[in-house]
């Protein structure tokens, strides 16, 4: 993947996420043009090769769109969603297709290697991408899903308000982070194993300073 988290002033869906997991690792990767990988960051780049490298296709009632470009202006963020499958609505709701006749509702599936997280960082992501197909097909989005690589699953996500308000604080402080261009100090915990950036950001750093300066003071 690109490093570069900005096309113009918009943010790009992984930067957003990048914010939601990490502030430092977003500000080292998006102010500080730092970047590594390591087997996760791996596993998910061949996981989504293989997901977009393929056809749109229609699957009995169903069609499917793969690597879709995607913009919302509201929340000023751009990027590709992995698929939206488009399912047939037999009332006036959902957006229409060239070449299909009748409604469509749009369901963006994220793919994300390992398992589902308590945390949101691939929820905000996903309803980043839904408030963006709201927008550019004028229509409401209230659930997508994210496919996890371990073990294989869909787990449904509601795409409700309080979600979206956190997507939307999220992308107004990311972009207030790249204004200011001042990249926070490290805030240790399990994420930090999961991590590509570990050796760059050295999370325990800190904890190590003071504990030295208390035995040198
Ligand atoms: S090692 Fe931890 S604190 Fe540092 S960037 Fe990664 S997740 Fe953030």
């Amino acid at each position: 993947m690109s490093p570069s988290g900005r096309d113009a002033d918009f943010l790009s869906l992984s930067a957003l996420q990048h914010f939601a997991y990490c502030p430092r690792q977003f500000a080292l990767i998006h102010i500080e043009q730092q970047w590594a990988e390591n087997r996760f960051t791996a596993e998910g780049q061949v996981l989504h090769e293989r997901v977009n490298d393929g056809e749109p296709e229609h699957r009995g009632d169903l069609h499917i769109a793969r690597s879709l470009r995607l913009i919302c202006h509201s929340l000023q963020v751009t990027g590709v969603a992995d698929v939206v499958e488009f399912h047939p609505v037999d009332d006036d709701t959902g957006c229409q297709l060239p070449g299909r006749p009748g409604n469509w509702q749009p369901y963006p599936v994220e793919y994300k290697r390992g398992r589902s997280k308590a945390d949101d960082w691939d929820r905000i992501q996903l309803c980043a991408q839904a408030m963006a197909l709201e927008e550019m097909l004028n229509t409401a989005v209230p659930e997508g899903a994210l496919f996890y690589g371990k073990p294989r699953r869909r787990e449904r996500v509601a795409l409700d308000a309080g979600l979206r308000d956190k997507t939307r604080d999220l992308a107004r402080a990311a972009r207030m982070m790249l204004e200011h261009g001042q990249t926070p100090a490290p805030e240790p915990g399990p994420k930090c194993d999961h991590c590509s950036l570990r050796e760059i950001c050295v999370p325990d750093s800190t904890s190590a300073s003071a504990y030295l300066h208390r035995m040198l003071d």
